[in-house]
């Protein structure tokens, strides 16, 4: 199949689309970002990558951060993690405070807020200097030192995410956090803030598509805790929407409100979209688009 091709139609089609969405500004320094920014990056399952528009712009990658952080503390608590944090598709949004929901102080997933903040808690008691250490982790994955976090990002977010301290907060009242609050708010910040491009990401998700092993061939997680997470990206990688996402574009993957979508392809490729415009539910809106076309050009969904 000719990928270059076909992305470089998807992408012309695409930036002409009269559906943009909006970029997020809630986190101020998120809401500066130039809303005609358009990327795709494709990496196939030999490595070889296609790329169309603003493929290797780095841009705030947010949550699609969660689902790395969980690979981590996953890869280093192993099963015990699943008593803290649960794995049911929430139907809420990503920053939604269900208090029946956390009764018990368990998250539905740990892709919304309050079950990422959970893992990064679990991260903490397990990493000697847990910013530095996942910083590391996620380097590794992608076999590139110059991935690092956005410092006026973090210190946007710290700013001004009442919400996710009234989630730790939470949490914290119920048990679920072991470490203290401000420390695990600051990390989670942190870890929202990397700062990455299309490319990079599809190099570090793309042991999700290849059986855990990176591209440098290091197996990162087994073949059964990929199997767990990339059921998770399905089922709980779009929030509210991941029924929408999963029945247009039939690939397990994740969004962040930076704009960036990565999907993947178990043991066939990883790709990642950026277009900063969001729809309602908080996922790119041309990204959504682009993906969609993607898989039925292509006929490579799961399905
Ligand atoms: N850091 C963001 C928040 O907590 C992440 C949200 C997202 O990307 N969906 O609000």
């Amino acid at each position: 199949m000719d990928f270059q091709s076909v992305l470089d139609e998807i992408y012309e089609q695409v930036k002409q689309s009269e559906n943009r969405g909006t970029v997020a500004s809630y986190i101020p320094e998120l809401g500066k970002v130039d809303p005609s920014k358009f990327g795709i990056y494709l990496l196939d399952h030999d490595k070889k990558g296609y790329e169309a528009g603003d493929a290797n712009e780095r841009f705030s990658i947010q949550s699609i951060s969660k689902v790395l952080a969980l690979s981590q503390a996953f890869g280093l608590e192993g099963p015990d993690i699943w008593k803290r944090v649960d794995v049911e598709p929430s139907g809420d949004p990503f920053n939604f405070l269900s208090l029946l929901e956390l009764e018990k102080g368990i998250p539905r997933n740990p892709l919304i807020n309050a079950g990422a903040l959970v893992i990064c808690d679990i991260l903490i008691s397990h990493l000697k200097d847990p910013k530095q250490d996942f910083l590391n982790y996620v380097r590794s994955l992608a076999n590139d030192d110059s991935i690092d976090y956005d410092e006026k990002v973090a210190q946007s977010e710290k700013k001004t995410g009442f919400r996710n301290v009234a989630a730790a907060n939470l949490l914290k009242s119920f048990g679920n956090i072991h470490n203290d609050v401000s420390d695990v708010l600051d990390f989670y910040f942190y870890q929202c803030s990397l700062s990455m491009s299309c490319k990079q990401l599809a190099n570090t998700f793309f042991f999700f598509a290849n059986r855990g092993k990176c591209i440098r061939g290091h197996e990162f997680l087994n073949l059964s805790q990929i199997k767990r997470i990339n059921a998770i990206m399905l089922s709980c990688g779009f929030y509210d929407e991941a029924g929408e996402f999963a029945f247009r574009v039939g690939l397990p993957g994740k969004s962040g409100v930076g704009g960036g979508i990565v999907a993947v392809h178990p043991e066939k490729y990883c790709i990642v979209t950026w277009a900063p415009g969001l729809n309602a539910k908080g996922n790119s809106a041309m990204g959504m688009q682009a993906l969609e076309q993607f898989t039925s050009r292509t006929g490579l969904s799961i399905f």
